[in-house]
């Protein structure tokens, strides 16, 4: 007979890890299966010839909850923090604009023009009612602020969070405090003020932090905190409803691992895979998932790591790095320059530059050839940081499944998922789908999910 897991999850990416962890810790027996040999998703870093390259995300937001759950599993002496006043730039008429990142500073500055700054002010003494329509991310800027600041600032910006369309993406799901400070207060400087006054505990000044070793080092430190309630190689290919005795909704789960199949049952499942995996594997579930979770699409994403000798770059590289506006001719959505945020990137004497090409506007980039991709992002950014020889270390990942995209319609699905859900109250679904496609997103939601489950334990 075979025995029934509390809790089975599927999915070893920062969502599930951080769930099975935020579990155990709280004494609840959770088993966490993840298909690939290594656990962690899109989240990894390797050393190469010397050059410390993270192959996903570059830096990870540093919110009071990823601080202390640094500090719980022993790591936060391993935590680099970027420097807070980096600079960002964008690729404007040629060159690379230093972004003003306050809404004084914007208007103090000749990044925008008069008349969009006009628009800025407009909108914090004015008022304005969203459409009732879910409206994109292009139509609202355009709408509140004009076509300049989707441009220059808003189109790059969704550029490095989302890969993404602006004209696509949804408002409401992809940036919902904008859309909320509108709804609030018919403004949307005044909506943020407020929120921000409103939000309780101290408030936390915006970080980005890496690690020491890289953002694996998060992994590494949840996985052996999770232990024996992870196991790696082991794919979950089908999901099916079982009745306990009892008349309780359990799982049966098939897992393919090392060439065999085998069947597990389980109370309670938390699907932690991307959204398409999920419709797939809970086909014989509830055939109407796999639609709803179909509809979400994925942009992929090439990440180019181009490492070059100091002396053969002119740039000064102060910065987080740059961004490049849709409408410019180039291939490459934004580079982070490595080096200037974290110590120990590379040999000495080097930088270390990574580059993202393809996203939503540009998906059949992201397939070209490792030695093409190199080429093409070696060619774009040479002028711009007047680099004068040829990259003496480069290394490309492709994610083809890389952020899911919260377009027109997301926050429909998320109503249809949670409704069909609702039927099957032993499944919760967590990841970057979700609430938020970042780091410190998916450890919110899977925290979260973890201590309802905790709450619910101890009341019954
Ligand atoms: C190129 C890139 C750059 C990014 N940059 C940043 C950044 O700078 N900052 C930031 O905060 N975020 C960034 N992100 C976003 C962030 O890294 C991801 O959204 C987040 O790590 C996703 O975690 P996840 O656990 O939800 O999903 P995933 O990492 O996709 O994990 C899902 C896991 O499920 C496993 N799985 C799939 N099918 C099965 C199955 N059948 N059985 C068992 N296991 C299965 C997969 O192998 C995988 O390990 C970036 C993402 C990418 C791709």
């Amino acid at each position: 007979m075979t025995p029934t897991l509390p809790i089975l999850i599927v999915g070893g990416g920062i969502s599930g890890l951080v769930c099975a962890y935020a579990l155990r810790k709280a004494g609840i027996e959770a088993q966490l299966v993840e298909a690939s040999t290594k656990p962690g998703g899109v989240i990894r870093s390797e050393i190469r010839e010397g050059f410390l390259l993270d192959l996903g995300p570059q830096s990870i937001s540093g919110t009071a909850a990823l601080r202390s759950l640094c500090a719980d599993l022993g790591i936060a002496d391993q935590v680099e923090q970027a420097p807070s006043a980096a600079p960002r730039y964008v690729l404007i008429d040629g060159a690379l604009k230093a972004v003003p990142l306050s809404p004084p500073a914007m208007l103090s500055s000749s990044f925008l023009s008069p008349r969009t700054k006009w628009r800025i002010a407009r909108d914090a003494l004015g008022t304005t009612r969203a459409p009732e329509e879910d409206e994109s991310v292009a139509a609202f800027v355009r709408r509140k602020f004009g076509a300049e600041l989707l441009e220059r600032l808003v189109g790059p910006f969704v550029s490095g969070i989302y890969a993404g369309d602006p004209e696509r993406l949804s408002l409401r799901a992809a940036f919902p405090q904008l859309y909320e400070a509108e709804q609030s207060a018919g403004s949307v400087i005044r909506g943020m003020r407020r929120a921000a006054k409103s939000r309780k505990g101290p408030r936390e000044r915006p970080s980005l932090l890496s690690f020491r070793d890289g953002n694996e080092t998060l992994v590494r430190a949840l996985a052996a905190k999770i232990g024996p309630g992870l196991r790696v190689g082991a794919e979950v290919v089908g999901i099916s409803v079982h009745r306990e005795p009892a008349g309780a909704t359990g799982f049966e789960i098939r897992i393919s691992a090392s060439g065999r199949e085998e069947t597990v049952l389980a109370e309670r499942l938390i699907v932690a895979t991307s959204a398409d995996v999920a419709g797939t594997l809970l086909r014989d579930v509830n055939a109407a998932f796999e639609p709803v979770l179909a509809g979400i699409e994925y942009a992929p994403v090439a990440v180019v790591s181009l490492g070059y000798r100091r002396e053969d770059v002119s740039h000064s590289l102060a910065g987080f790095g740059f961004l490049v506006p849709r409408s410019s001719s180039l291939q490459v959505l934004g580079t982070v320059w490595n080096s200037s945020l974290f110590p120990g990137r590379t040999p000495a004497g080097h930088v270390l530059l990574t580059s993202f090409v393809g996203g939503a506007t540009n998906p059949g980039a992201a397939a070209l050839s490792a030695q093409e991709l190199s080429k093409l992002v070696h060619n774009e950014i040479a002028p711009l940081l007047q680099i004068r020889a040829a990259p003496m270390f480069s290394h490309v990942q492709t994610c083809r499944h890389a952020l899911p995209q919260y377009n027109i319609g997301h926050m429909d699905r998320l109503r249809a998922l949670e409704r069909l859900r609702a039927d099957l109250p032993a499944l919760s679904f967590i990841g970057n789908y979700l609430r938020g496609p970042a780091i410190g997103n998916c450890v919110q939601l899977a925290l979260a999910t973890a201590e309802a489950i905790r709450s619910r334990a101890k009341s019954t």
